[in-house]
């Protein structure tokens, strides 16, 4: 087999790729960078995916995921103070009150606006694209389309997210935590905070931006500062992205939004039922005019599928973002493992064409296998803990009952959505004393 590494031969191999949200343009703009050719395909436009659309969800990159991210793209928002936090104001609403303490990072989340996170990626691959011979095609591709798309590359990826051309993948049930949505989701960002905004009732750790996280009966709430795509040079945008246990009449109160006005009127009244400490403050929000697609409701239901699958008439096909893990957003996941599969998924075709092994299901399969182990596992087992599964009830416990007296469970519970690889074995109360161990030299 000879090697077809553009570099070296200087015969490009093709790439088909379908959907252009994170994973996708990620992946078009990074394989081209590799020297492969690339044909994005996309059923809206570009102005139709910034502008048209809400954010398919907040994509916050908690701290490590920065690294495949900034193999992916060069960083645009690393000196914007509007787009980072590092610390938590997070609260327990119980019989007596809001019991809260603040939890310190080890790493600064950034939070942009997932459609201007796409967009930059798609943009600078179109940079690219009149040099290299890589193409950006508008138009809904359906599963019968994917036979001749297929075989005119050597290789396609399905990167349409949850929904889209998922099905050409079987779901692995082993690696699928729930059959069902554990949540009713409510999100919408808003602007009249700033950034730095310490809530007066609800310690934070001042000198840094800081972000909520609100637990009560009947679900959770999470708020911070986020770049919104219409004011990026106005550190005063927020999102609040709020969880509803089925049944509740907070679901109840989630489901009946119909707008951005109405989903932010939600969120506040909820706040001034369930979390007091923050009601006032949160109720100088407004929403954001511009932009009538900044709110989101629904539900999402998680799904590993098999990393490949093949069209009807047999041609190899490969998963990719949550078209190949999709996960509750409770513990910010998705988006992250995105990145870390499409730097991951790269660097692999580019060793695999040195080393002039060919891109077939073994090796996709490797590949995945190996994002399963170094990072998606986690992603998912993470995401079952902060979703209260009853595997993590003596965790959970361990972690917010001694997070108000010690800091170092605190920042423990908070380095998960950054590094999520120890919910993999975290079972006992005492496997959360031994992790908080290694948080005690994080200043309070
Ligand atoms: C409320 C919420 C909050 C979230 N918060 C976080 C967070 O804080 N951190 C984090 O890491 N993750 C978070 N996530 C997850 C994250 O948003 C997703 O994992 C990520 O955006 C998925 O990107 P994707 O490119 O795989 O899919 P998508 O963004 O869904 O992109 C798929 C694209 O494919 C297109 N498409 C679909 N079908 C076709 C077709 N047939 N032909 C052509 N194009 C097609 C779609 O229009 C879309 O543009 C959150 C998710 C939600 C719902």
């Amino acid at each position: 087999m000879t090697t077809q590494n553009t570099r070296l031969t200087g015969t490009p191999r093709s790439i088909a790729i379908i959907g252009a949200g994170l994973a996708g343009a990620g992946a078009a703009l990074a394989l081209t960078r590799a020297g492969y050719r690339v044909d994005l395909y996309s059923d809206r436009t570009r102005d139709a995916l910034l502008h048209d659309v809400p954010a398919t969800g907040t994509a916050i990159l908690f701290g490590a995921s920065r690294t495949p991210d900034a193999a992916i793209i060069d960083d645009p928002y690393a000196n914007l103070p509007g787009a980072h936090f590092a610390a938590s104001a997070a609260g327990l609403a119980g019989e007596d009150g809001v019991a809260s303490f603040p939890a310190r990072y080890t790493y600064e989340a950034q939070s942009v606006d997932a459609r201007l996170r796409a967009d930059d990626r798609l943009g600078a691959f179109l940079n690219l694209a009149d040099t290299t011979g890589s193409r950006f095609i508008v138009g809904a591709v359906a599963p019968a389309d994917l036979d001749t798309i297929a075989a005119d590359h050597d290789l396609t990826l399905i990167a349409t997210g949850k929904g889209g051309l998922g099905d050409a993948f079987a779901t692995d049930d082993d690696r699928t935590p729930y059959t069902e949505a554990q949540r009713y989701l409510l999100t919408v960002t808003a602007s009249g905070l700033p950034a730095d905004h310490l809530f007066a009732d609800r310690p934070g750790i001042p000198g840094v931006n800081n972000a909520l996280l609100s637990l009560h009966e009947e679900g959770e709430v999470f708020g911070g500062p986020y770049l919104h795509k219409d004011r990026a040079d106005q550190a005063d945008t927020w999102v609040l992205l709020a969880w509803a246990k089925p049944g509740t009449a907070t679901e109840e109160a989630f489901r009946s939004a119909t707008d951005a006005a109405s989903a932010l009127k939600v969120l506040q009244d909820l706040h001034h039922r369930a979390f007091p400490d923050l009601a006032d403050d949160l109720d100088r929000l407004r929403v954001i005019e511009s932009d009538p697609h900044s709110w989101l409701k629904g539900a999402v239901t998680p799904r590993v599928r098999r990393p490949v699958g093949y069209t009807d008439g047999g041609q190899l096909l490969a998963a990719l973002g949550d078209t190949a893990v999709a996960v509750d957003p409770i513990a910010g996941q998705g988006a992250q493992l995105g990145d870390f599969q499409v730097a991951a998924l790269v660097d692999g075709l580019v060793a695999a064409d040195q080393a002039g092994t060919p891109w077939d299901a073994d090796l996709l399969t490797a590949l995945f296998e190996k994002h399963w182990a170094e990072h998606a596992a986690a992603g998912v087992a993470v995401t079952s803990l902060f979703l209260g599964d009853p595997l993590y009830t003596e965790v959970a416990g361990a972690f917010f009952g001694n997070a108000g007296t010690d800091p170092a469970y605190a920042t423990a519970l908070f380095n998960l959505f950054s590094e999520p690889g120890p919910a993999l074995t975290l079972r006992t109360a005492a496997d959360v004393d031994t992790l908080a161990a290694r948080f005690t030299e994080v200043p309070a």
